[in-house]
């Protein structure tokens, strides 16, 4: 926006003061200031959110609140090495700790109940024709748009890295990509952060998906 047309709209505000509190007081808090809507559901993604016993492709819910407990498996052949649970605590601490999410390491886990644990991490092959390193599915849907606990898979060999951690959890709490957001924007627009296709292995979450973060939790 050029600064000559800054000074016109601050001229118009001048009469229209009274109409433009009442807009800000609506509109606060809510995405529609973000670049794009891309929390499901948007109008490019209606699916719903069912409970799956495996991945099949299916990352369309939100999670059940704004309390978001986590736990990294920790024995048998999914669990996590020490490396990688340093970067999925990285990940939590410092790219989703900043949002509204209250987000905590989840020591004792529920895996059951009203009140499951609400991310699960494996180290393990994805299971999908599709040759992606990473996946998310819910294992108990409290809702059509809600899911009580989601597992995240991400394969061994090196992939438990921040992009990829940061792009999954995304998933998880209801983040999709460029073509399911609203305005659609392309799978490759840099200002999806983390959420972009494919994904850098630096990325973190960057004001778009803050903002559609903390107008949902
Ligand atoms: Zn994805």
């Amino acid at each position: 926006m050029s600064i000559p047309s800054i000074r016109r709209l601050s001229v118009k505000a001048v009469c229209l003061s009274a109409a433009v509190v009442t807009t800000v007081a609506v509109t606060a808090g809510v995405a529609w200031a973000a670049y794009t809507d891309n929390m499901y559901p948007t109008q490019y993604e209606q699916s719903g959110c069912f409970s799956e016993s495996g991945p099949d492709g299916q990352v369309s819910c939100q999670t059940d609140n704004a309390t978001l407990t986590y736990y990294m498996d920790g024995a048998g052949t999914n669990m996590l090495e020490t490396e990688d649970r340093n970067v999925v605590i990285s990940v939590m601490n410092t790219v989703y700790g900043p949002t509204d999410f209250s987000v905590s390491l989840d020591t004792s886990p529920e895996f059951s109940g009203s009140a499951e644990t609400d991310i699960v991490y494996e180290e393990s092959a994805v299971g999908m024709s599709e040759s992606a390193d990473g996946v998310t599915f819910c294992n108990n849907a409290a809702s059509t748009l809600k899911c009580d606990q989601q597992y995240i898979r991400i394969r061994g060999g090196g992939h438990y890295v921040k992009g990829l951690t940061c792009h999954e959890t995304g998933h998880a709490v209801g983040l999709l990509h460029g073509n399911k957001s609203s305005p659609m924007r392309s799978n490759t627009d840099e200002q999806l952060g983390c959420m972009e296709t494919p994904t850098s292995d630096e990325e973190g979450l960057q004001a778009n998906n803050i903002e559609n973060i903390n107008a949902t939790y």
